[in-house]
């Protein structure tokens, strides 16, 4: 079976993974390596019976993990944890090479973010406490018994493959919910890895399903599945509008973390030495491919020529390139995500937007492997309107528009004004400042002098059309269980 990451010729078969077997299916998709545009692998192209059989198997594998200790399934998500970080290495190359970007950043930032996953649910479960009351004018004692709900439907993006799959399985399994989960056609590469993985740490059969494919069909299976009671789903707003009306029918409980439009606020007395590095990283990292990148930048009119030309100085010496050199950016996800990139900033350009970027033809400087790979410069967009494509819609690629602004109240509406609610950046050394215009921003998280300093125990998710619900340590627990509260007259 398969080729190992380093192999040009053979191509990786990816099979699901259903009852604790790895299964065929008779019909499959191939699966691009975006930094040369090449196939170089076949997921399978599942559709119903394919789930049916999944939920079949967690279905059946539900009674009895359900009724594991929160220790004992604690000792198995760390052991998963330790077996996915003694491969860290392999897994990072397979992430860099199915999804595009640098294996430093996987190795870096991917793979430890998914060991840090399971380690974190492993042990947030061993203290996580029950509700309880003593309710003396009745003479009764109150409490919760939190419970796992049935077979979690996992539902995932291709732009941090493996680590957004795990910020959902770890909790599901700890909470004792088996699991569905069907990641991204785009990306299935790592998690099918990390089946090997549920295998070798002794997962029970059935515990953990996946299910490659599609979302039309093999997404759109397990989501409208009437024995799939829980969605997790993290992906664009439009597919999410479509997986509720595709559930509506029998009352499940969603979780929908989606697109963002973020802004960062610079204010007059920020500082740029910090603002700026972390304004280019927060635009451009992972090619721009992070929910909670920043694509509109709103600088403070005195500093707004001083801002503007030192971050295009900055970005204009990001390398892009071949994601197994020292590159700052490697390739995007796939052909078609390319074409809507370079057409927004085609569409900005047109409608009187300058376009500032690298000069010189990106195809020239990358290596023979790579011309035909999905490549394209970070570029930062001025003089645009609010309400044009460019500051209103998710490129979701590495492009951000820095616009001046003047007052403090006008400001926070602008940065207000789209549908979107994900996340902020405000950079300013004024602490009132500070905690008033985060006090005001629509969004689930804002960051202020800082950006992307995640800690799993504060809640994460969106407002408006970024979406519904949070995950955290606790309120991920909370979404894959349910409370019973038991009440005893003593
Ligand atoms: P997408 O919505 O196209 O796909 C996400 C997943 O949904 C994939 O696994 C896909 O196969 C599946 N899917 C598609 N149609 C479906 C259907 N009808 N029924 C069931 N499943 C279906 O998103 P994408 O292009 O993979 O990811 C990019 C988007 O994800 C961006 O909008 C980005 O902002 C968002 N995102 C959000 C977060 C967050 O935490 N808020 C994190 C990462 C990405």
């Amino acid at each position: 079976m398969g080729s190992s990451v380093g192999d040009k010729t053979d191509l990786l078969f990816v099979k699901n993974f259903i009852g604790g077997e790895f299964v065929d299916c008779d019909s499959q998709l191939d699966s691009f390596d975006p930094s040369t545009g090449q196939a170089w692998a076949k997921i399978p192209n599942s559709g119903h019976r394919e789930v049916e059989n999944a939920v079949t198997a967690a279905t059946q594998a539900f009674e009895s993990w359900s009724n594991t200790t929160a220790q004992q399934r604690s000792k198995l998500l760390f052991r998963i944890a330790d077996l996915l970080e003694s491969r860290l290495e392999e897994f990072a190359e397979l992430e860099s090479r199915d999804q595009g970007k640098p294996i430093w950043l996987a190795k870096a930032v991917d793979i430890p973010r998914a060991v840090h996953n399971f380690r974190f649910f492993a042990s947030y479960i061993l203290h996580d406490m029950n509700r309880s009351r003593i309710q003396e004018e009745r003479g009764a004692v109150q409490y919760t018994i939190k419970e796992p709900i049935g077979v979690a439907g996992l539902i995932s993006p291709w732009n941090l493959p493996l680590y957004l799959l795990t910020f959902k399985l770890a909790p599901a399994l700890a909470a004792g919910n088996t699991v569905v989960a069907k990641p991204s056609e785009l990306t299935s590469v790592t998690a099918f890895k990390l089946c090997e993985i549920m295998q070798e740490a002794g997962v029970p059969a059935g515990v953990v399903n996946m299910v490659f494919g599609l979302g039309g069909t093999a997404g759109h299976s397990l989501v409208s599945h009437p024995k799939v009671p829980l969605i997790s789903f993290t992906g664009g707003t439009v597919t999410a509008e479509r997986i509720r009306k595709a559930a509506t029918v029998s009352c499940k409980k969603f979780s929908l973390e989606l697109g963002g439009k973020n802004a960062a606020v610079v204010f007059e007395d920020a500082d740029l030495d910090k603002c700026i590095p972390d304004c280019i990283k927060s635009s451009f990292m992972n090619q721009g491919e992070i929910c909670l990148c920043t694509s509109r930048i709103f600088v403070h009119k005195d500093i707004y020529p001083t801002f503007l030309q030192r971050f295009v100085e900055e970005m204009k010496k990001l390398k892009v390139g071949d994601p197994r050199e020292d590159v700052f950016m490697g390739a995007l996800i796939s052909k078609d995500h390319l074409s809507k990139v370079v057409g927004a900033i085609h569409a900005a350009k047109n409608s009187g937007g300058t376009i500032h970027t690298q000069q010189g033809e990106l195809s020239k400087e990358l290596p023979v492997r790579c011309k035909e790979g999905y490549f394209v410069r970070p570029t930062v967009i001025s003089d645009v309107a609010d309400s044009s494509a460019a500051m209103q819609e998710e490129i979701f690629g590495p492009v951000t528009c820095v616009v001046p602004f003047d007052t403090e109240e006008e400001v926070i509406s602008r940065a207000n004004g789209v549908r979107y609610g994900l996340c902020a950046t405000v950079w300013t050394r004024d602490v009132s400042r500070a905690h008033r215009v985060s006090k005001h921003m629509k969004v689930g998280t804002v960051w202020v002098n800082c950006w992307l300093v995640r800690d799993l125990n504060m809640p994460f998710g969106g407002v408006k059309e970024s979406g519904i619900g949070r995950e955290s340590g606790h309120d991920s627990l909370d979404f894959f269980t349910q409370e019973k509260t038991v009440c005893v007259l003593v």
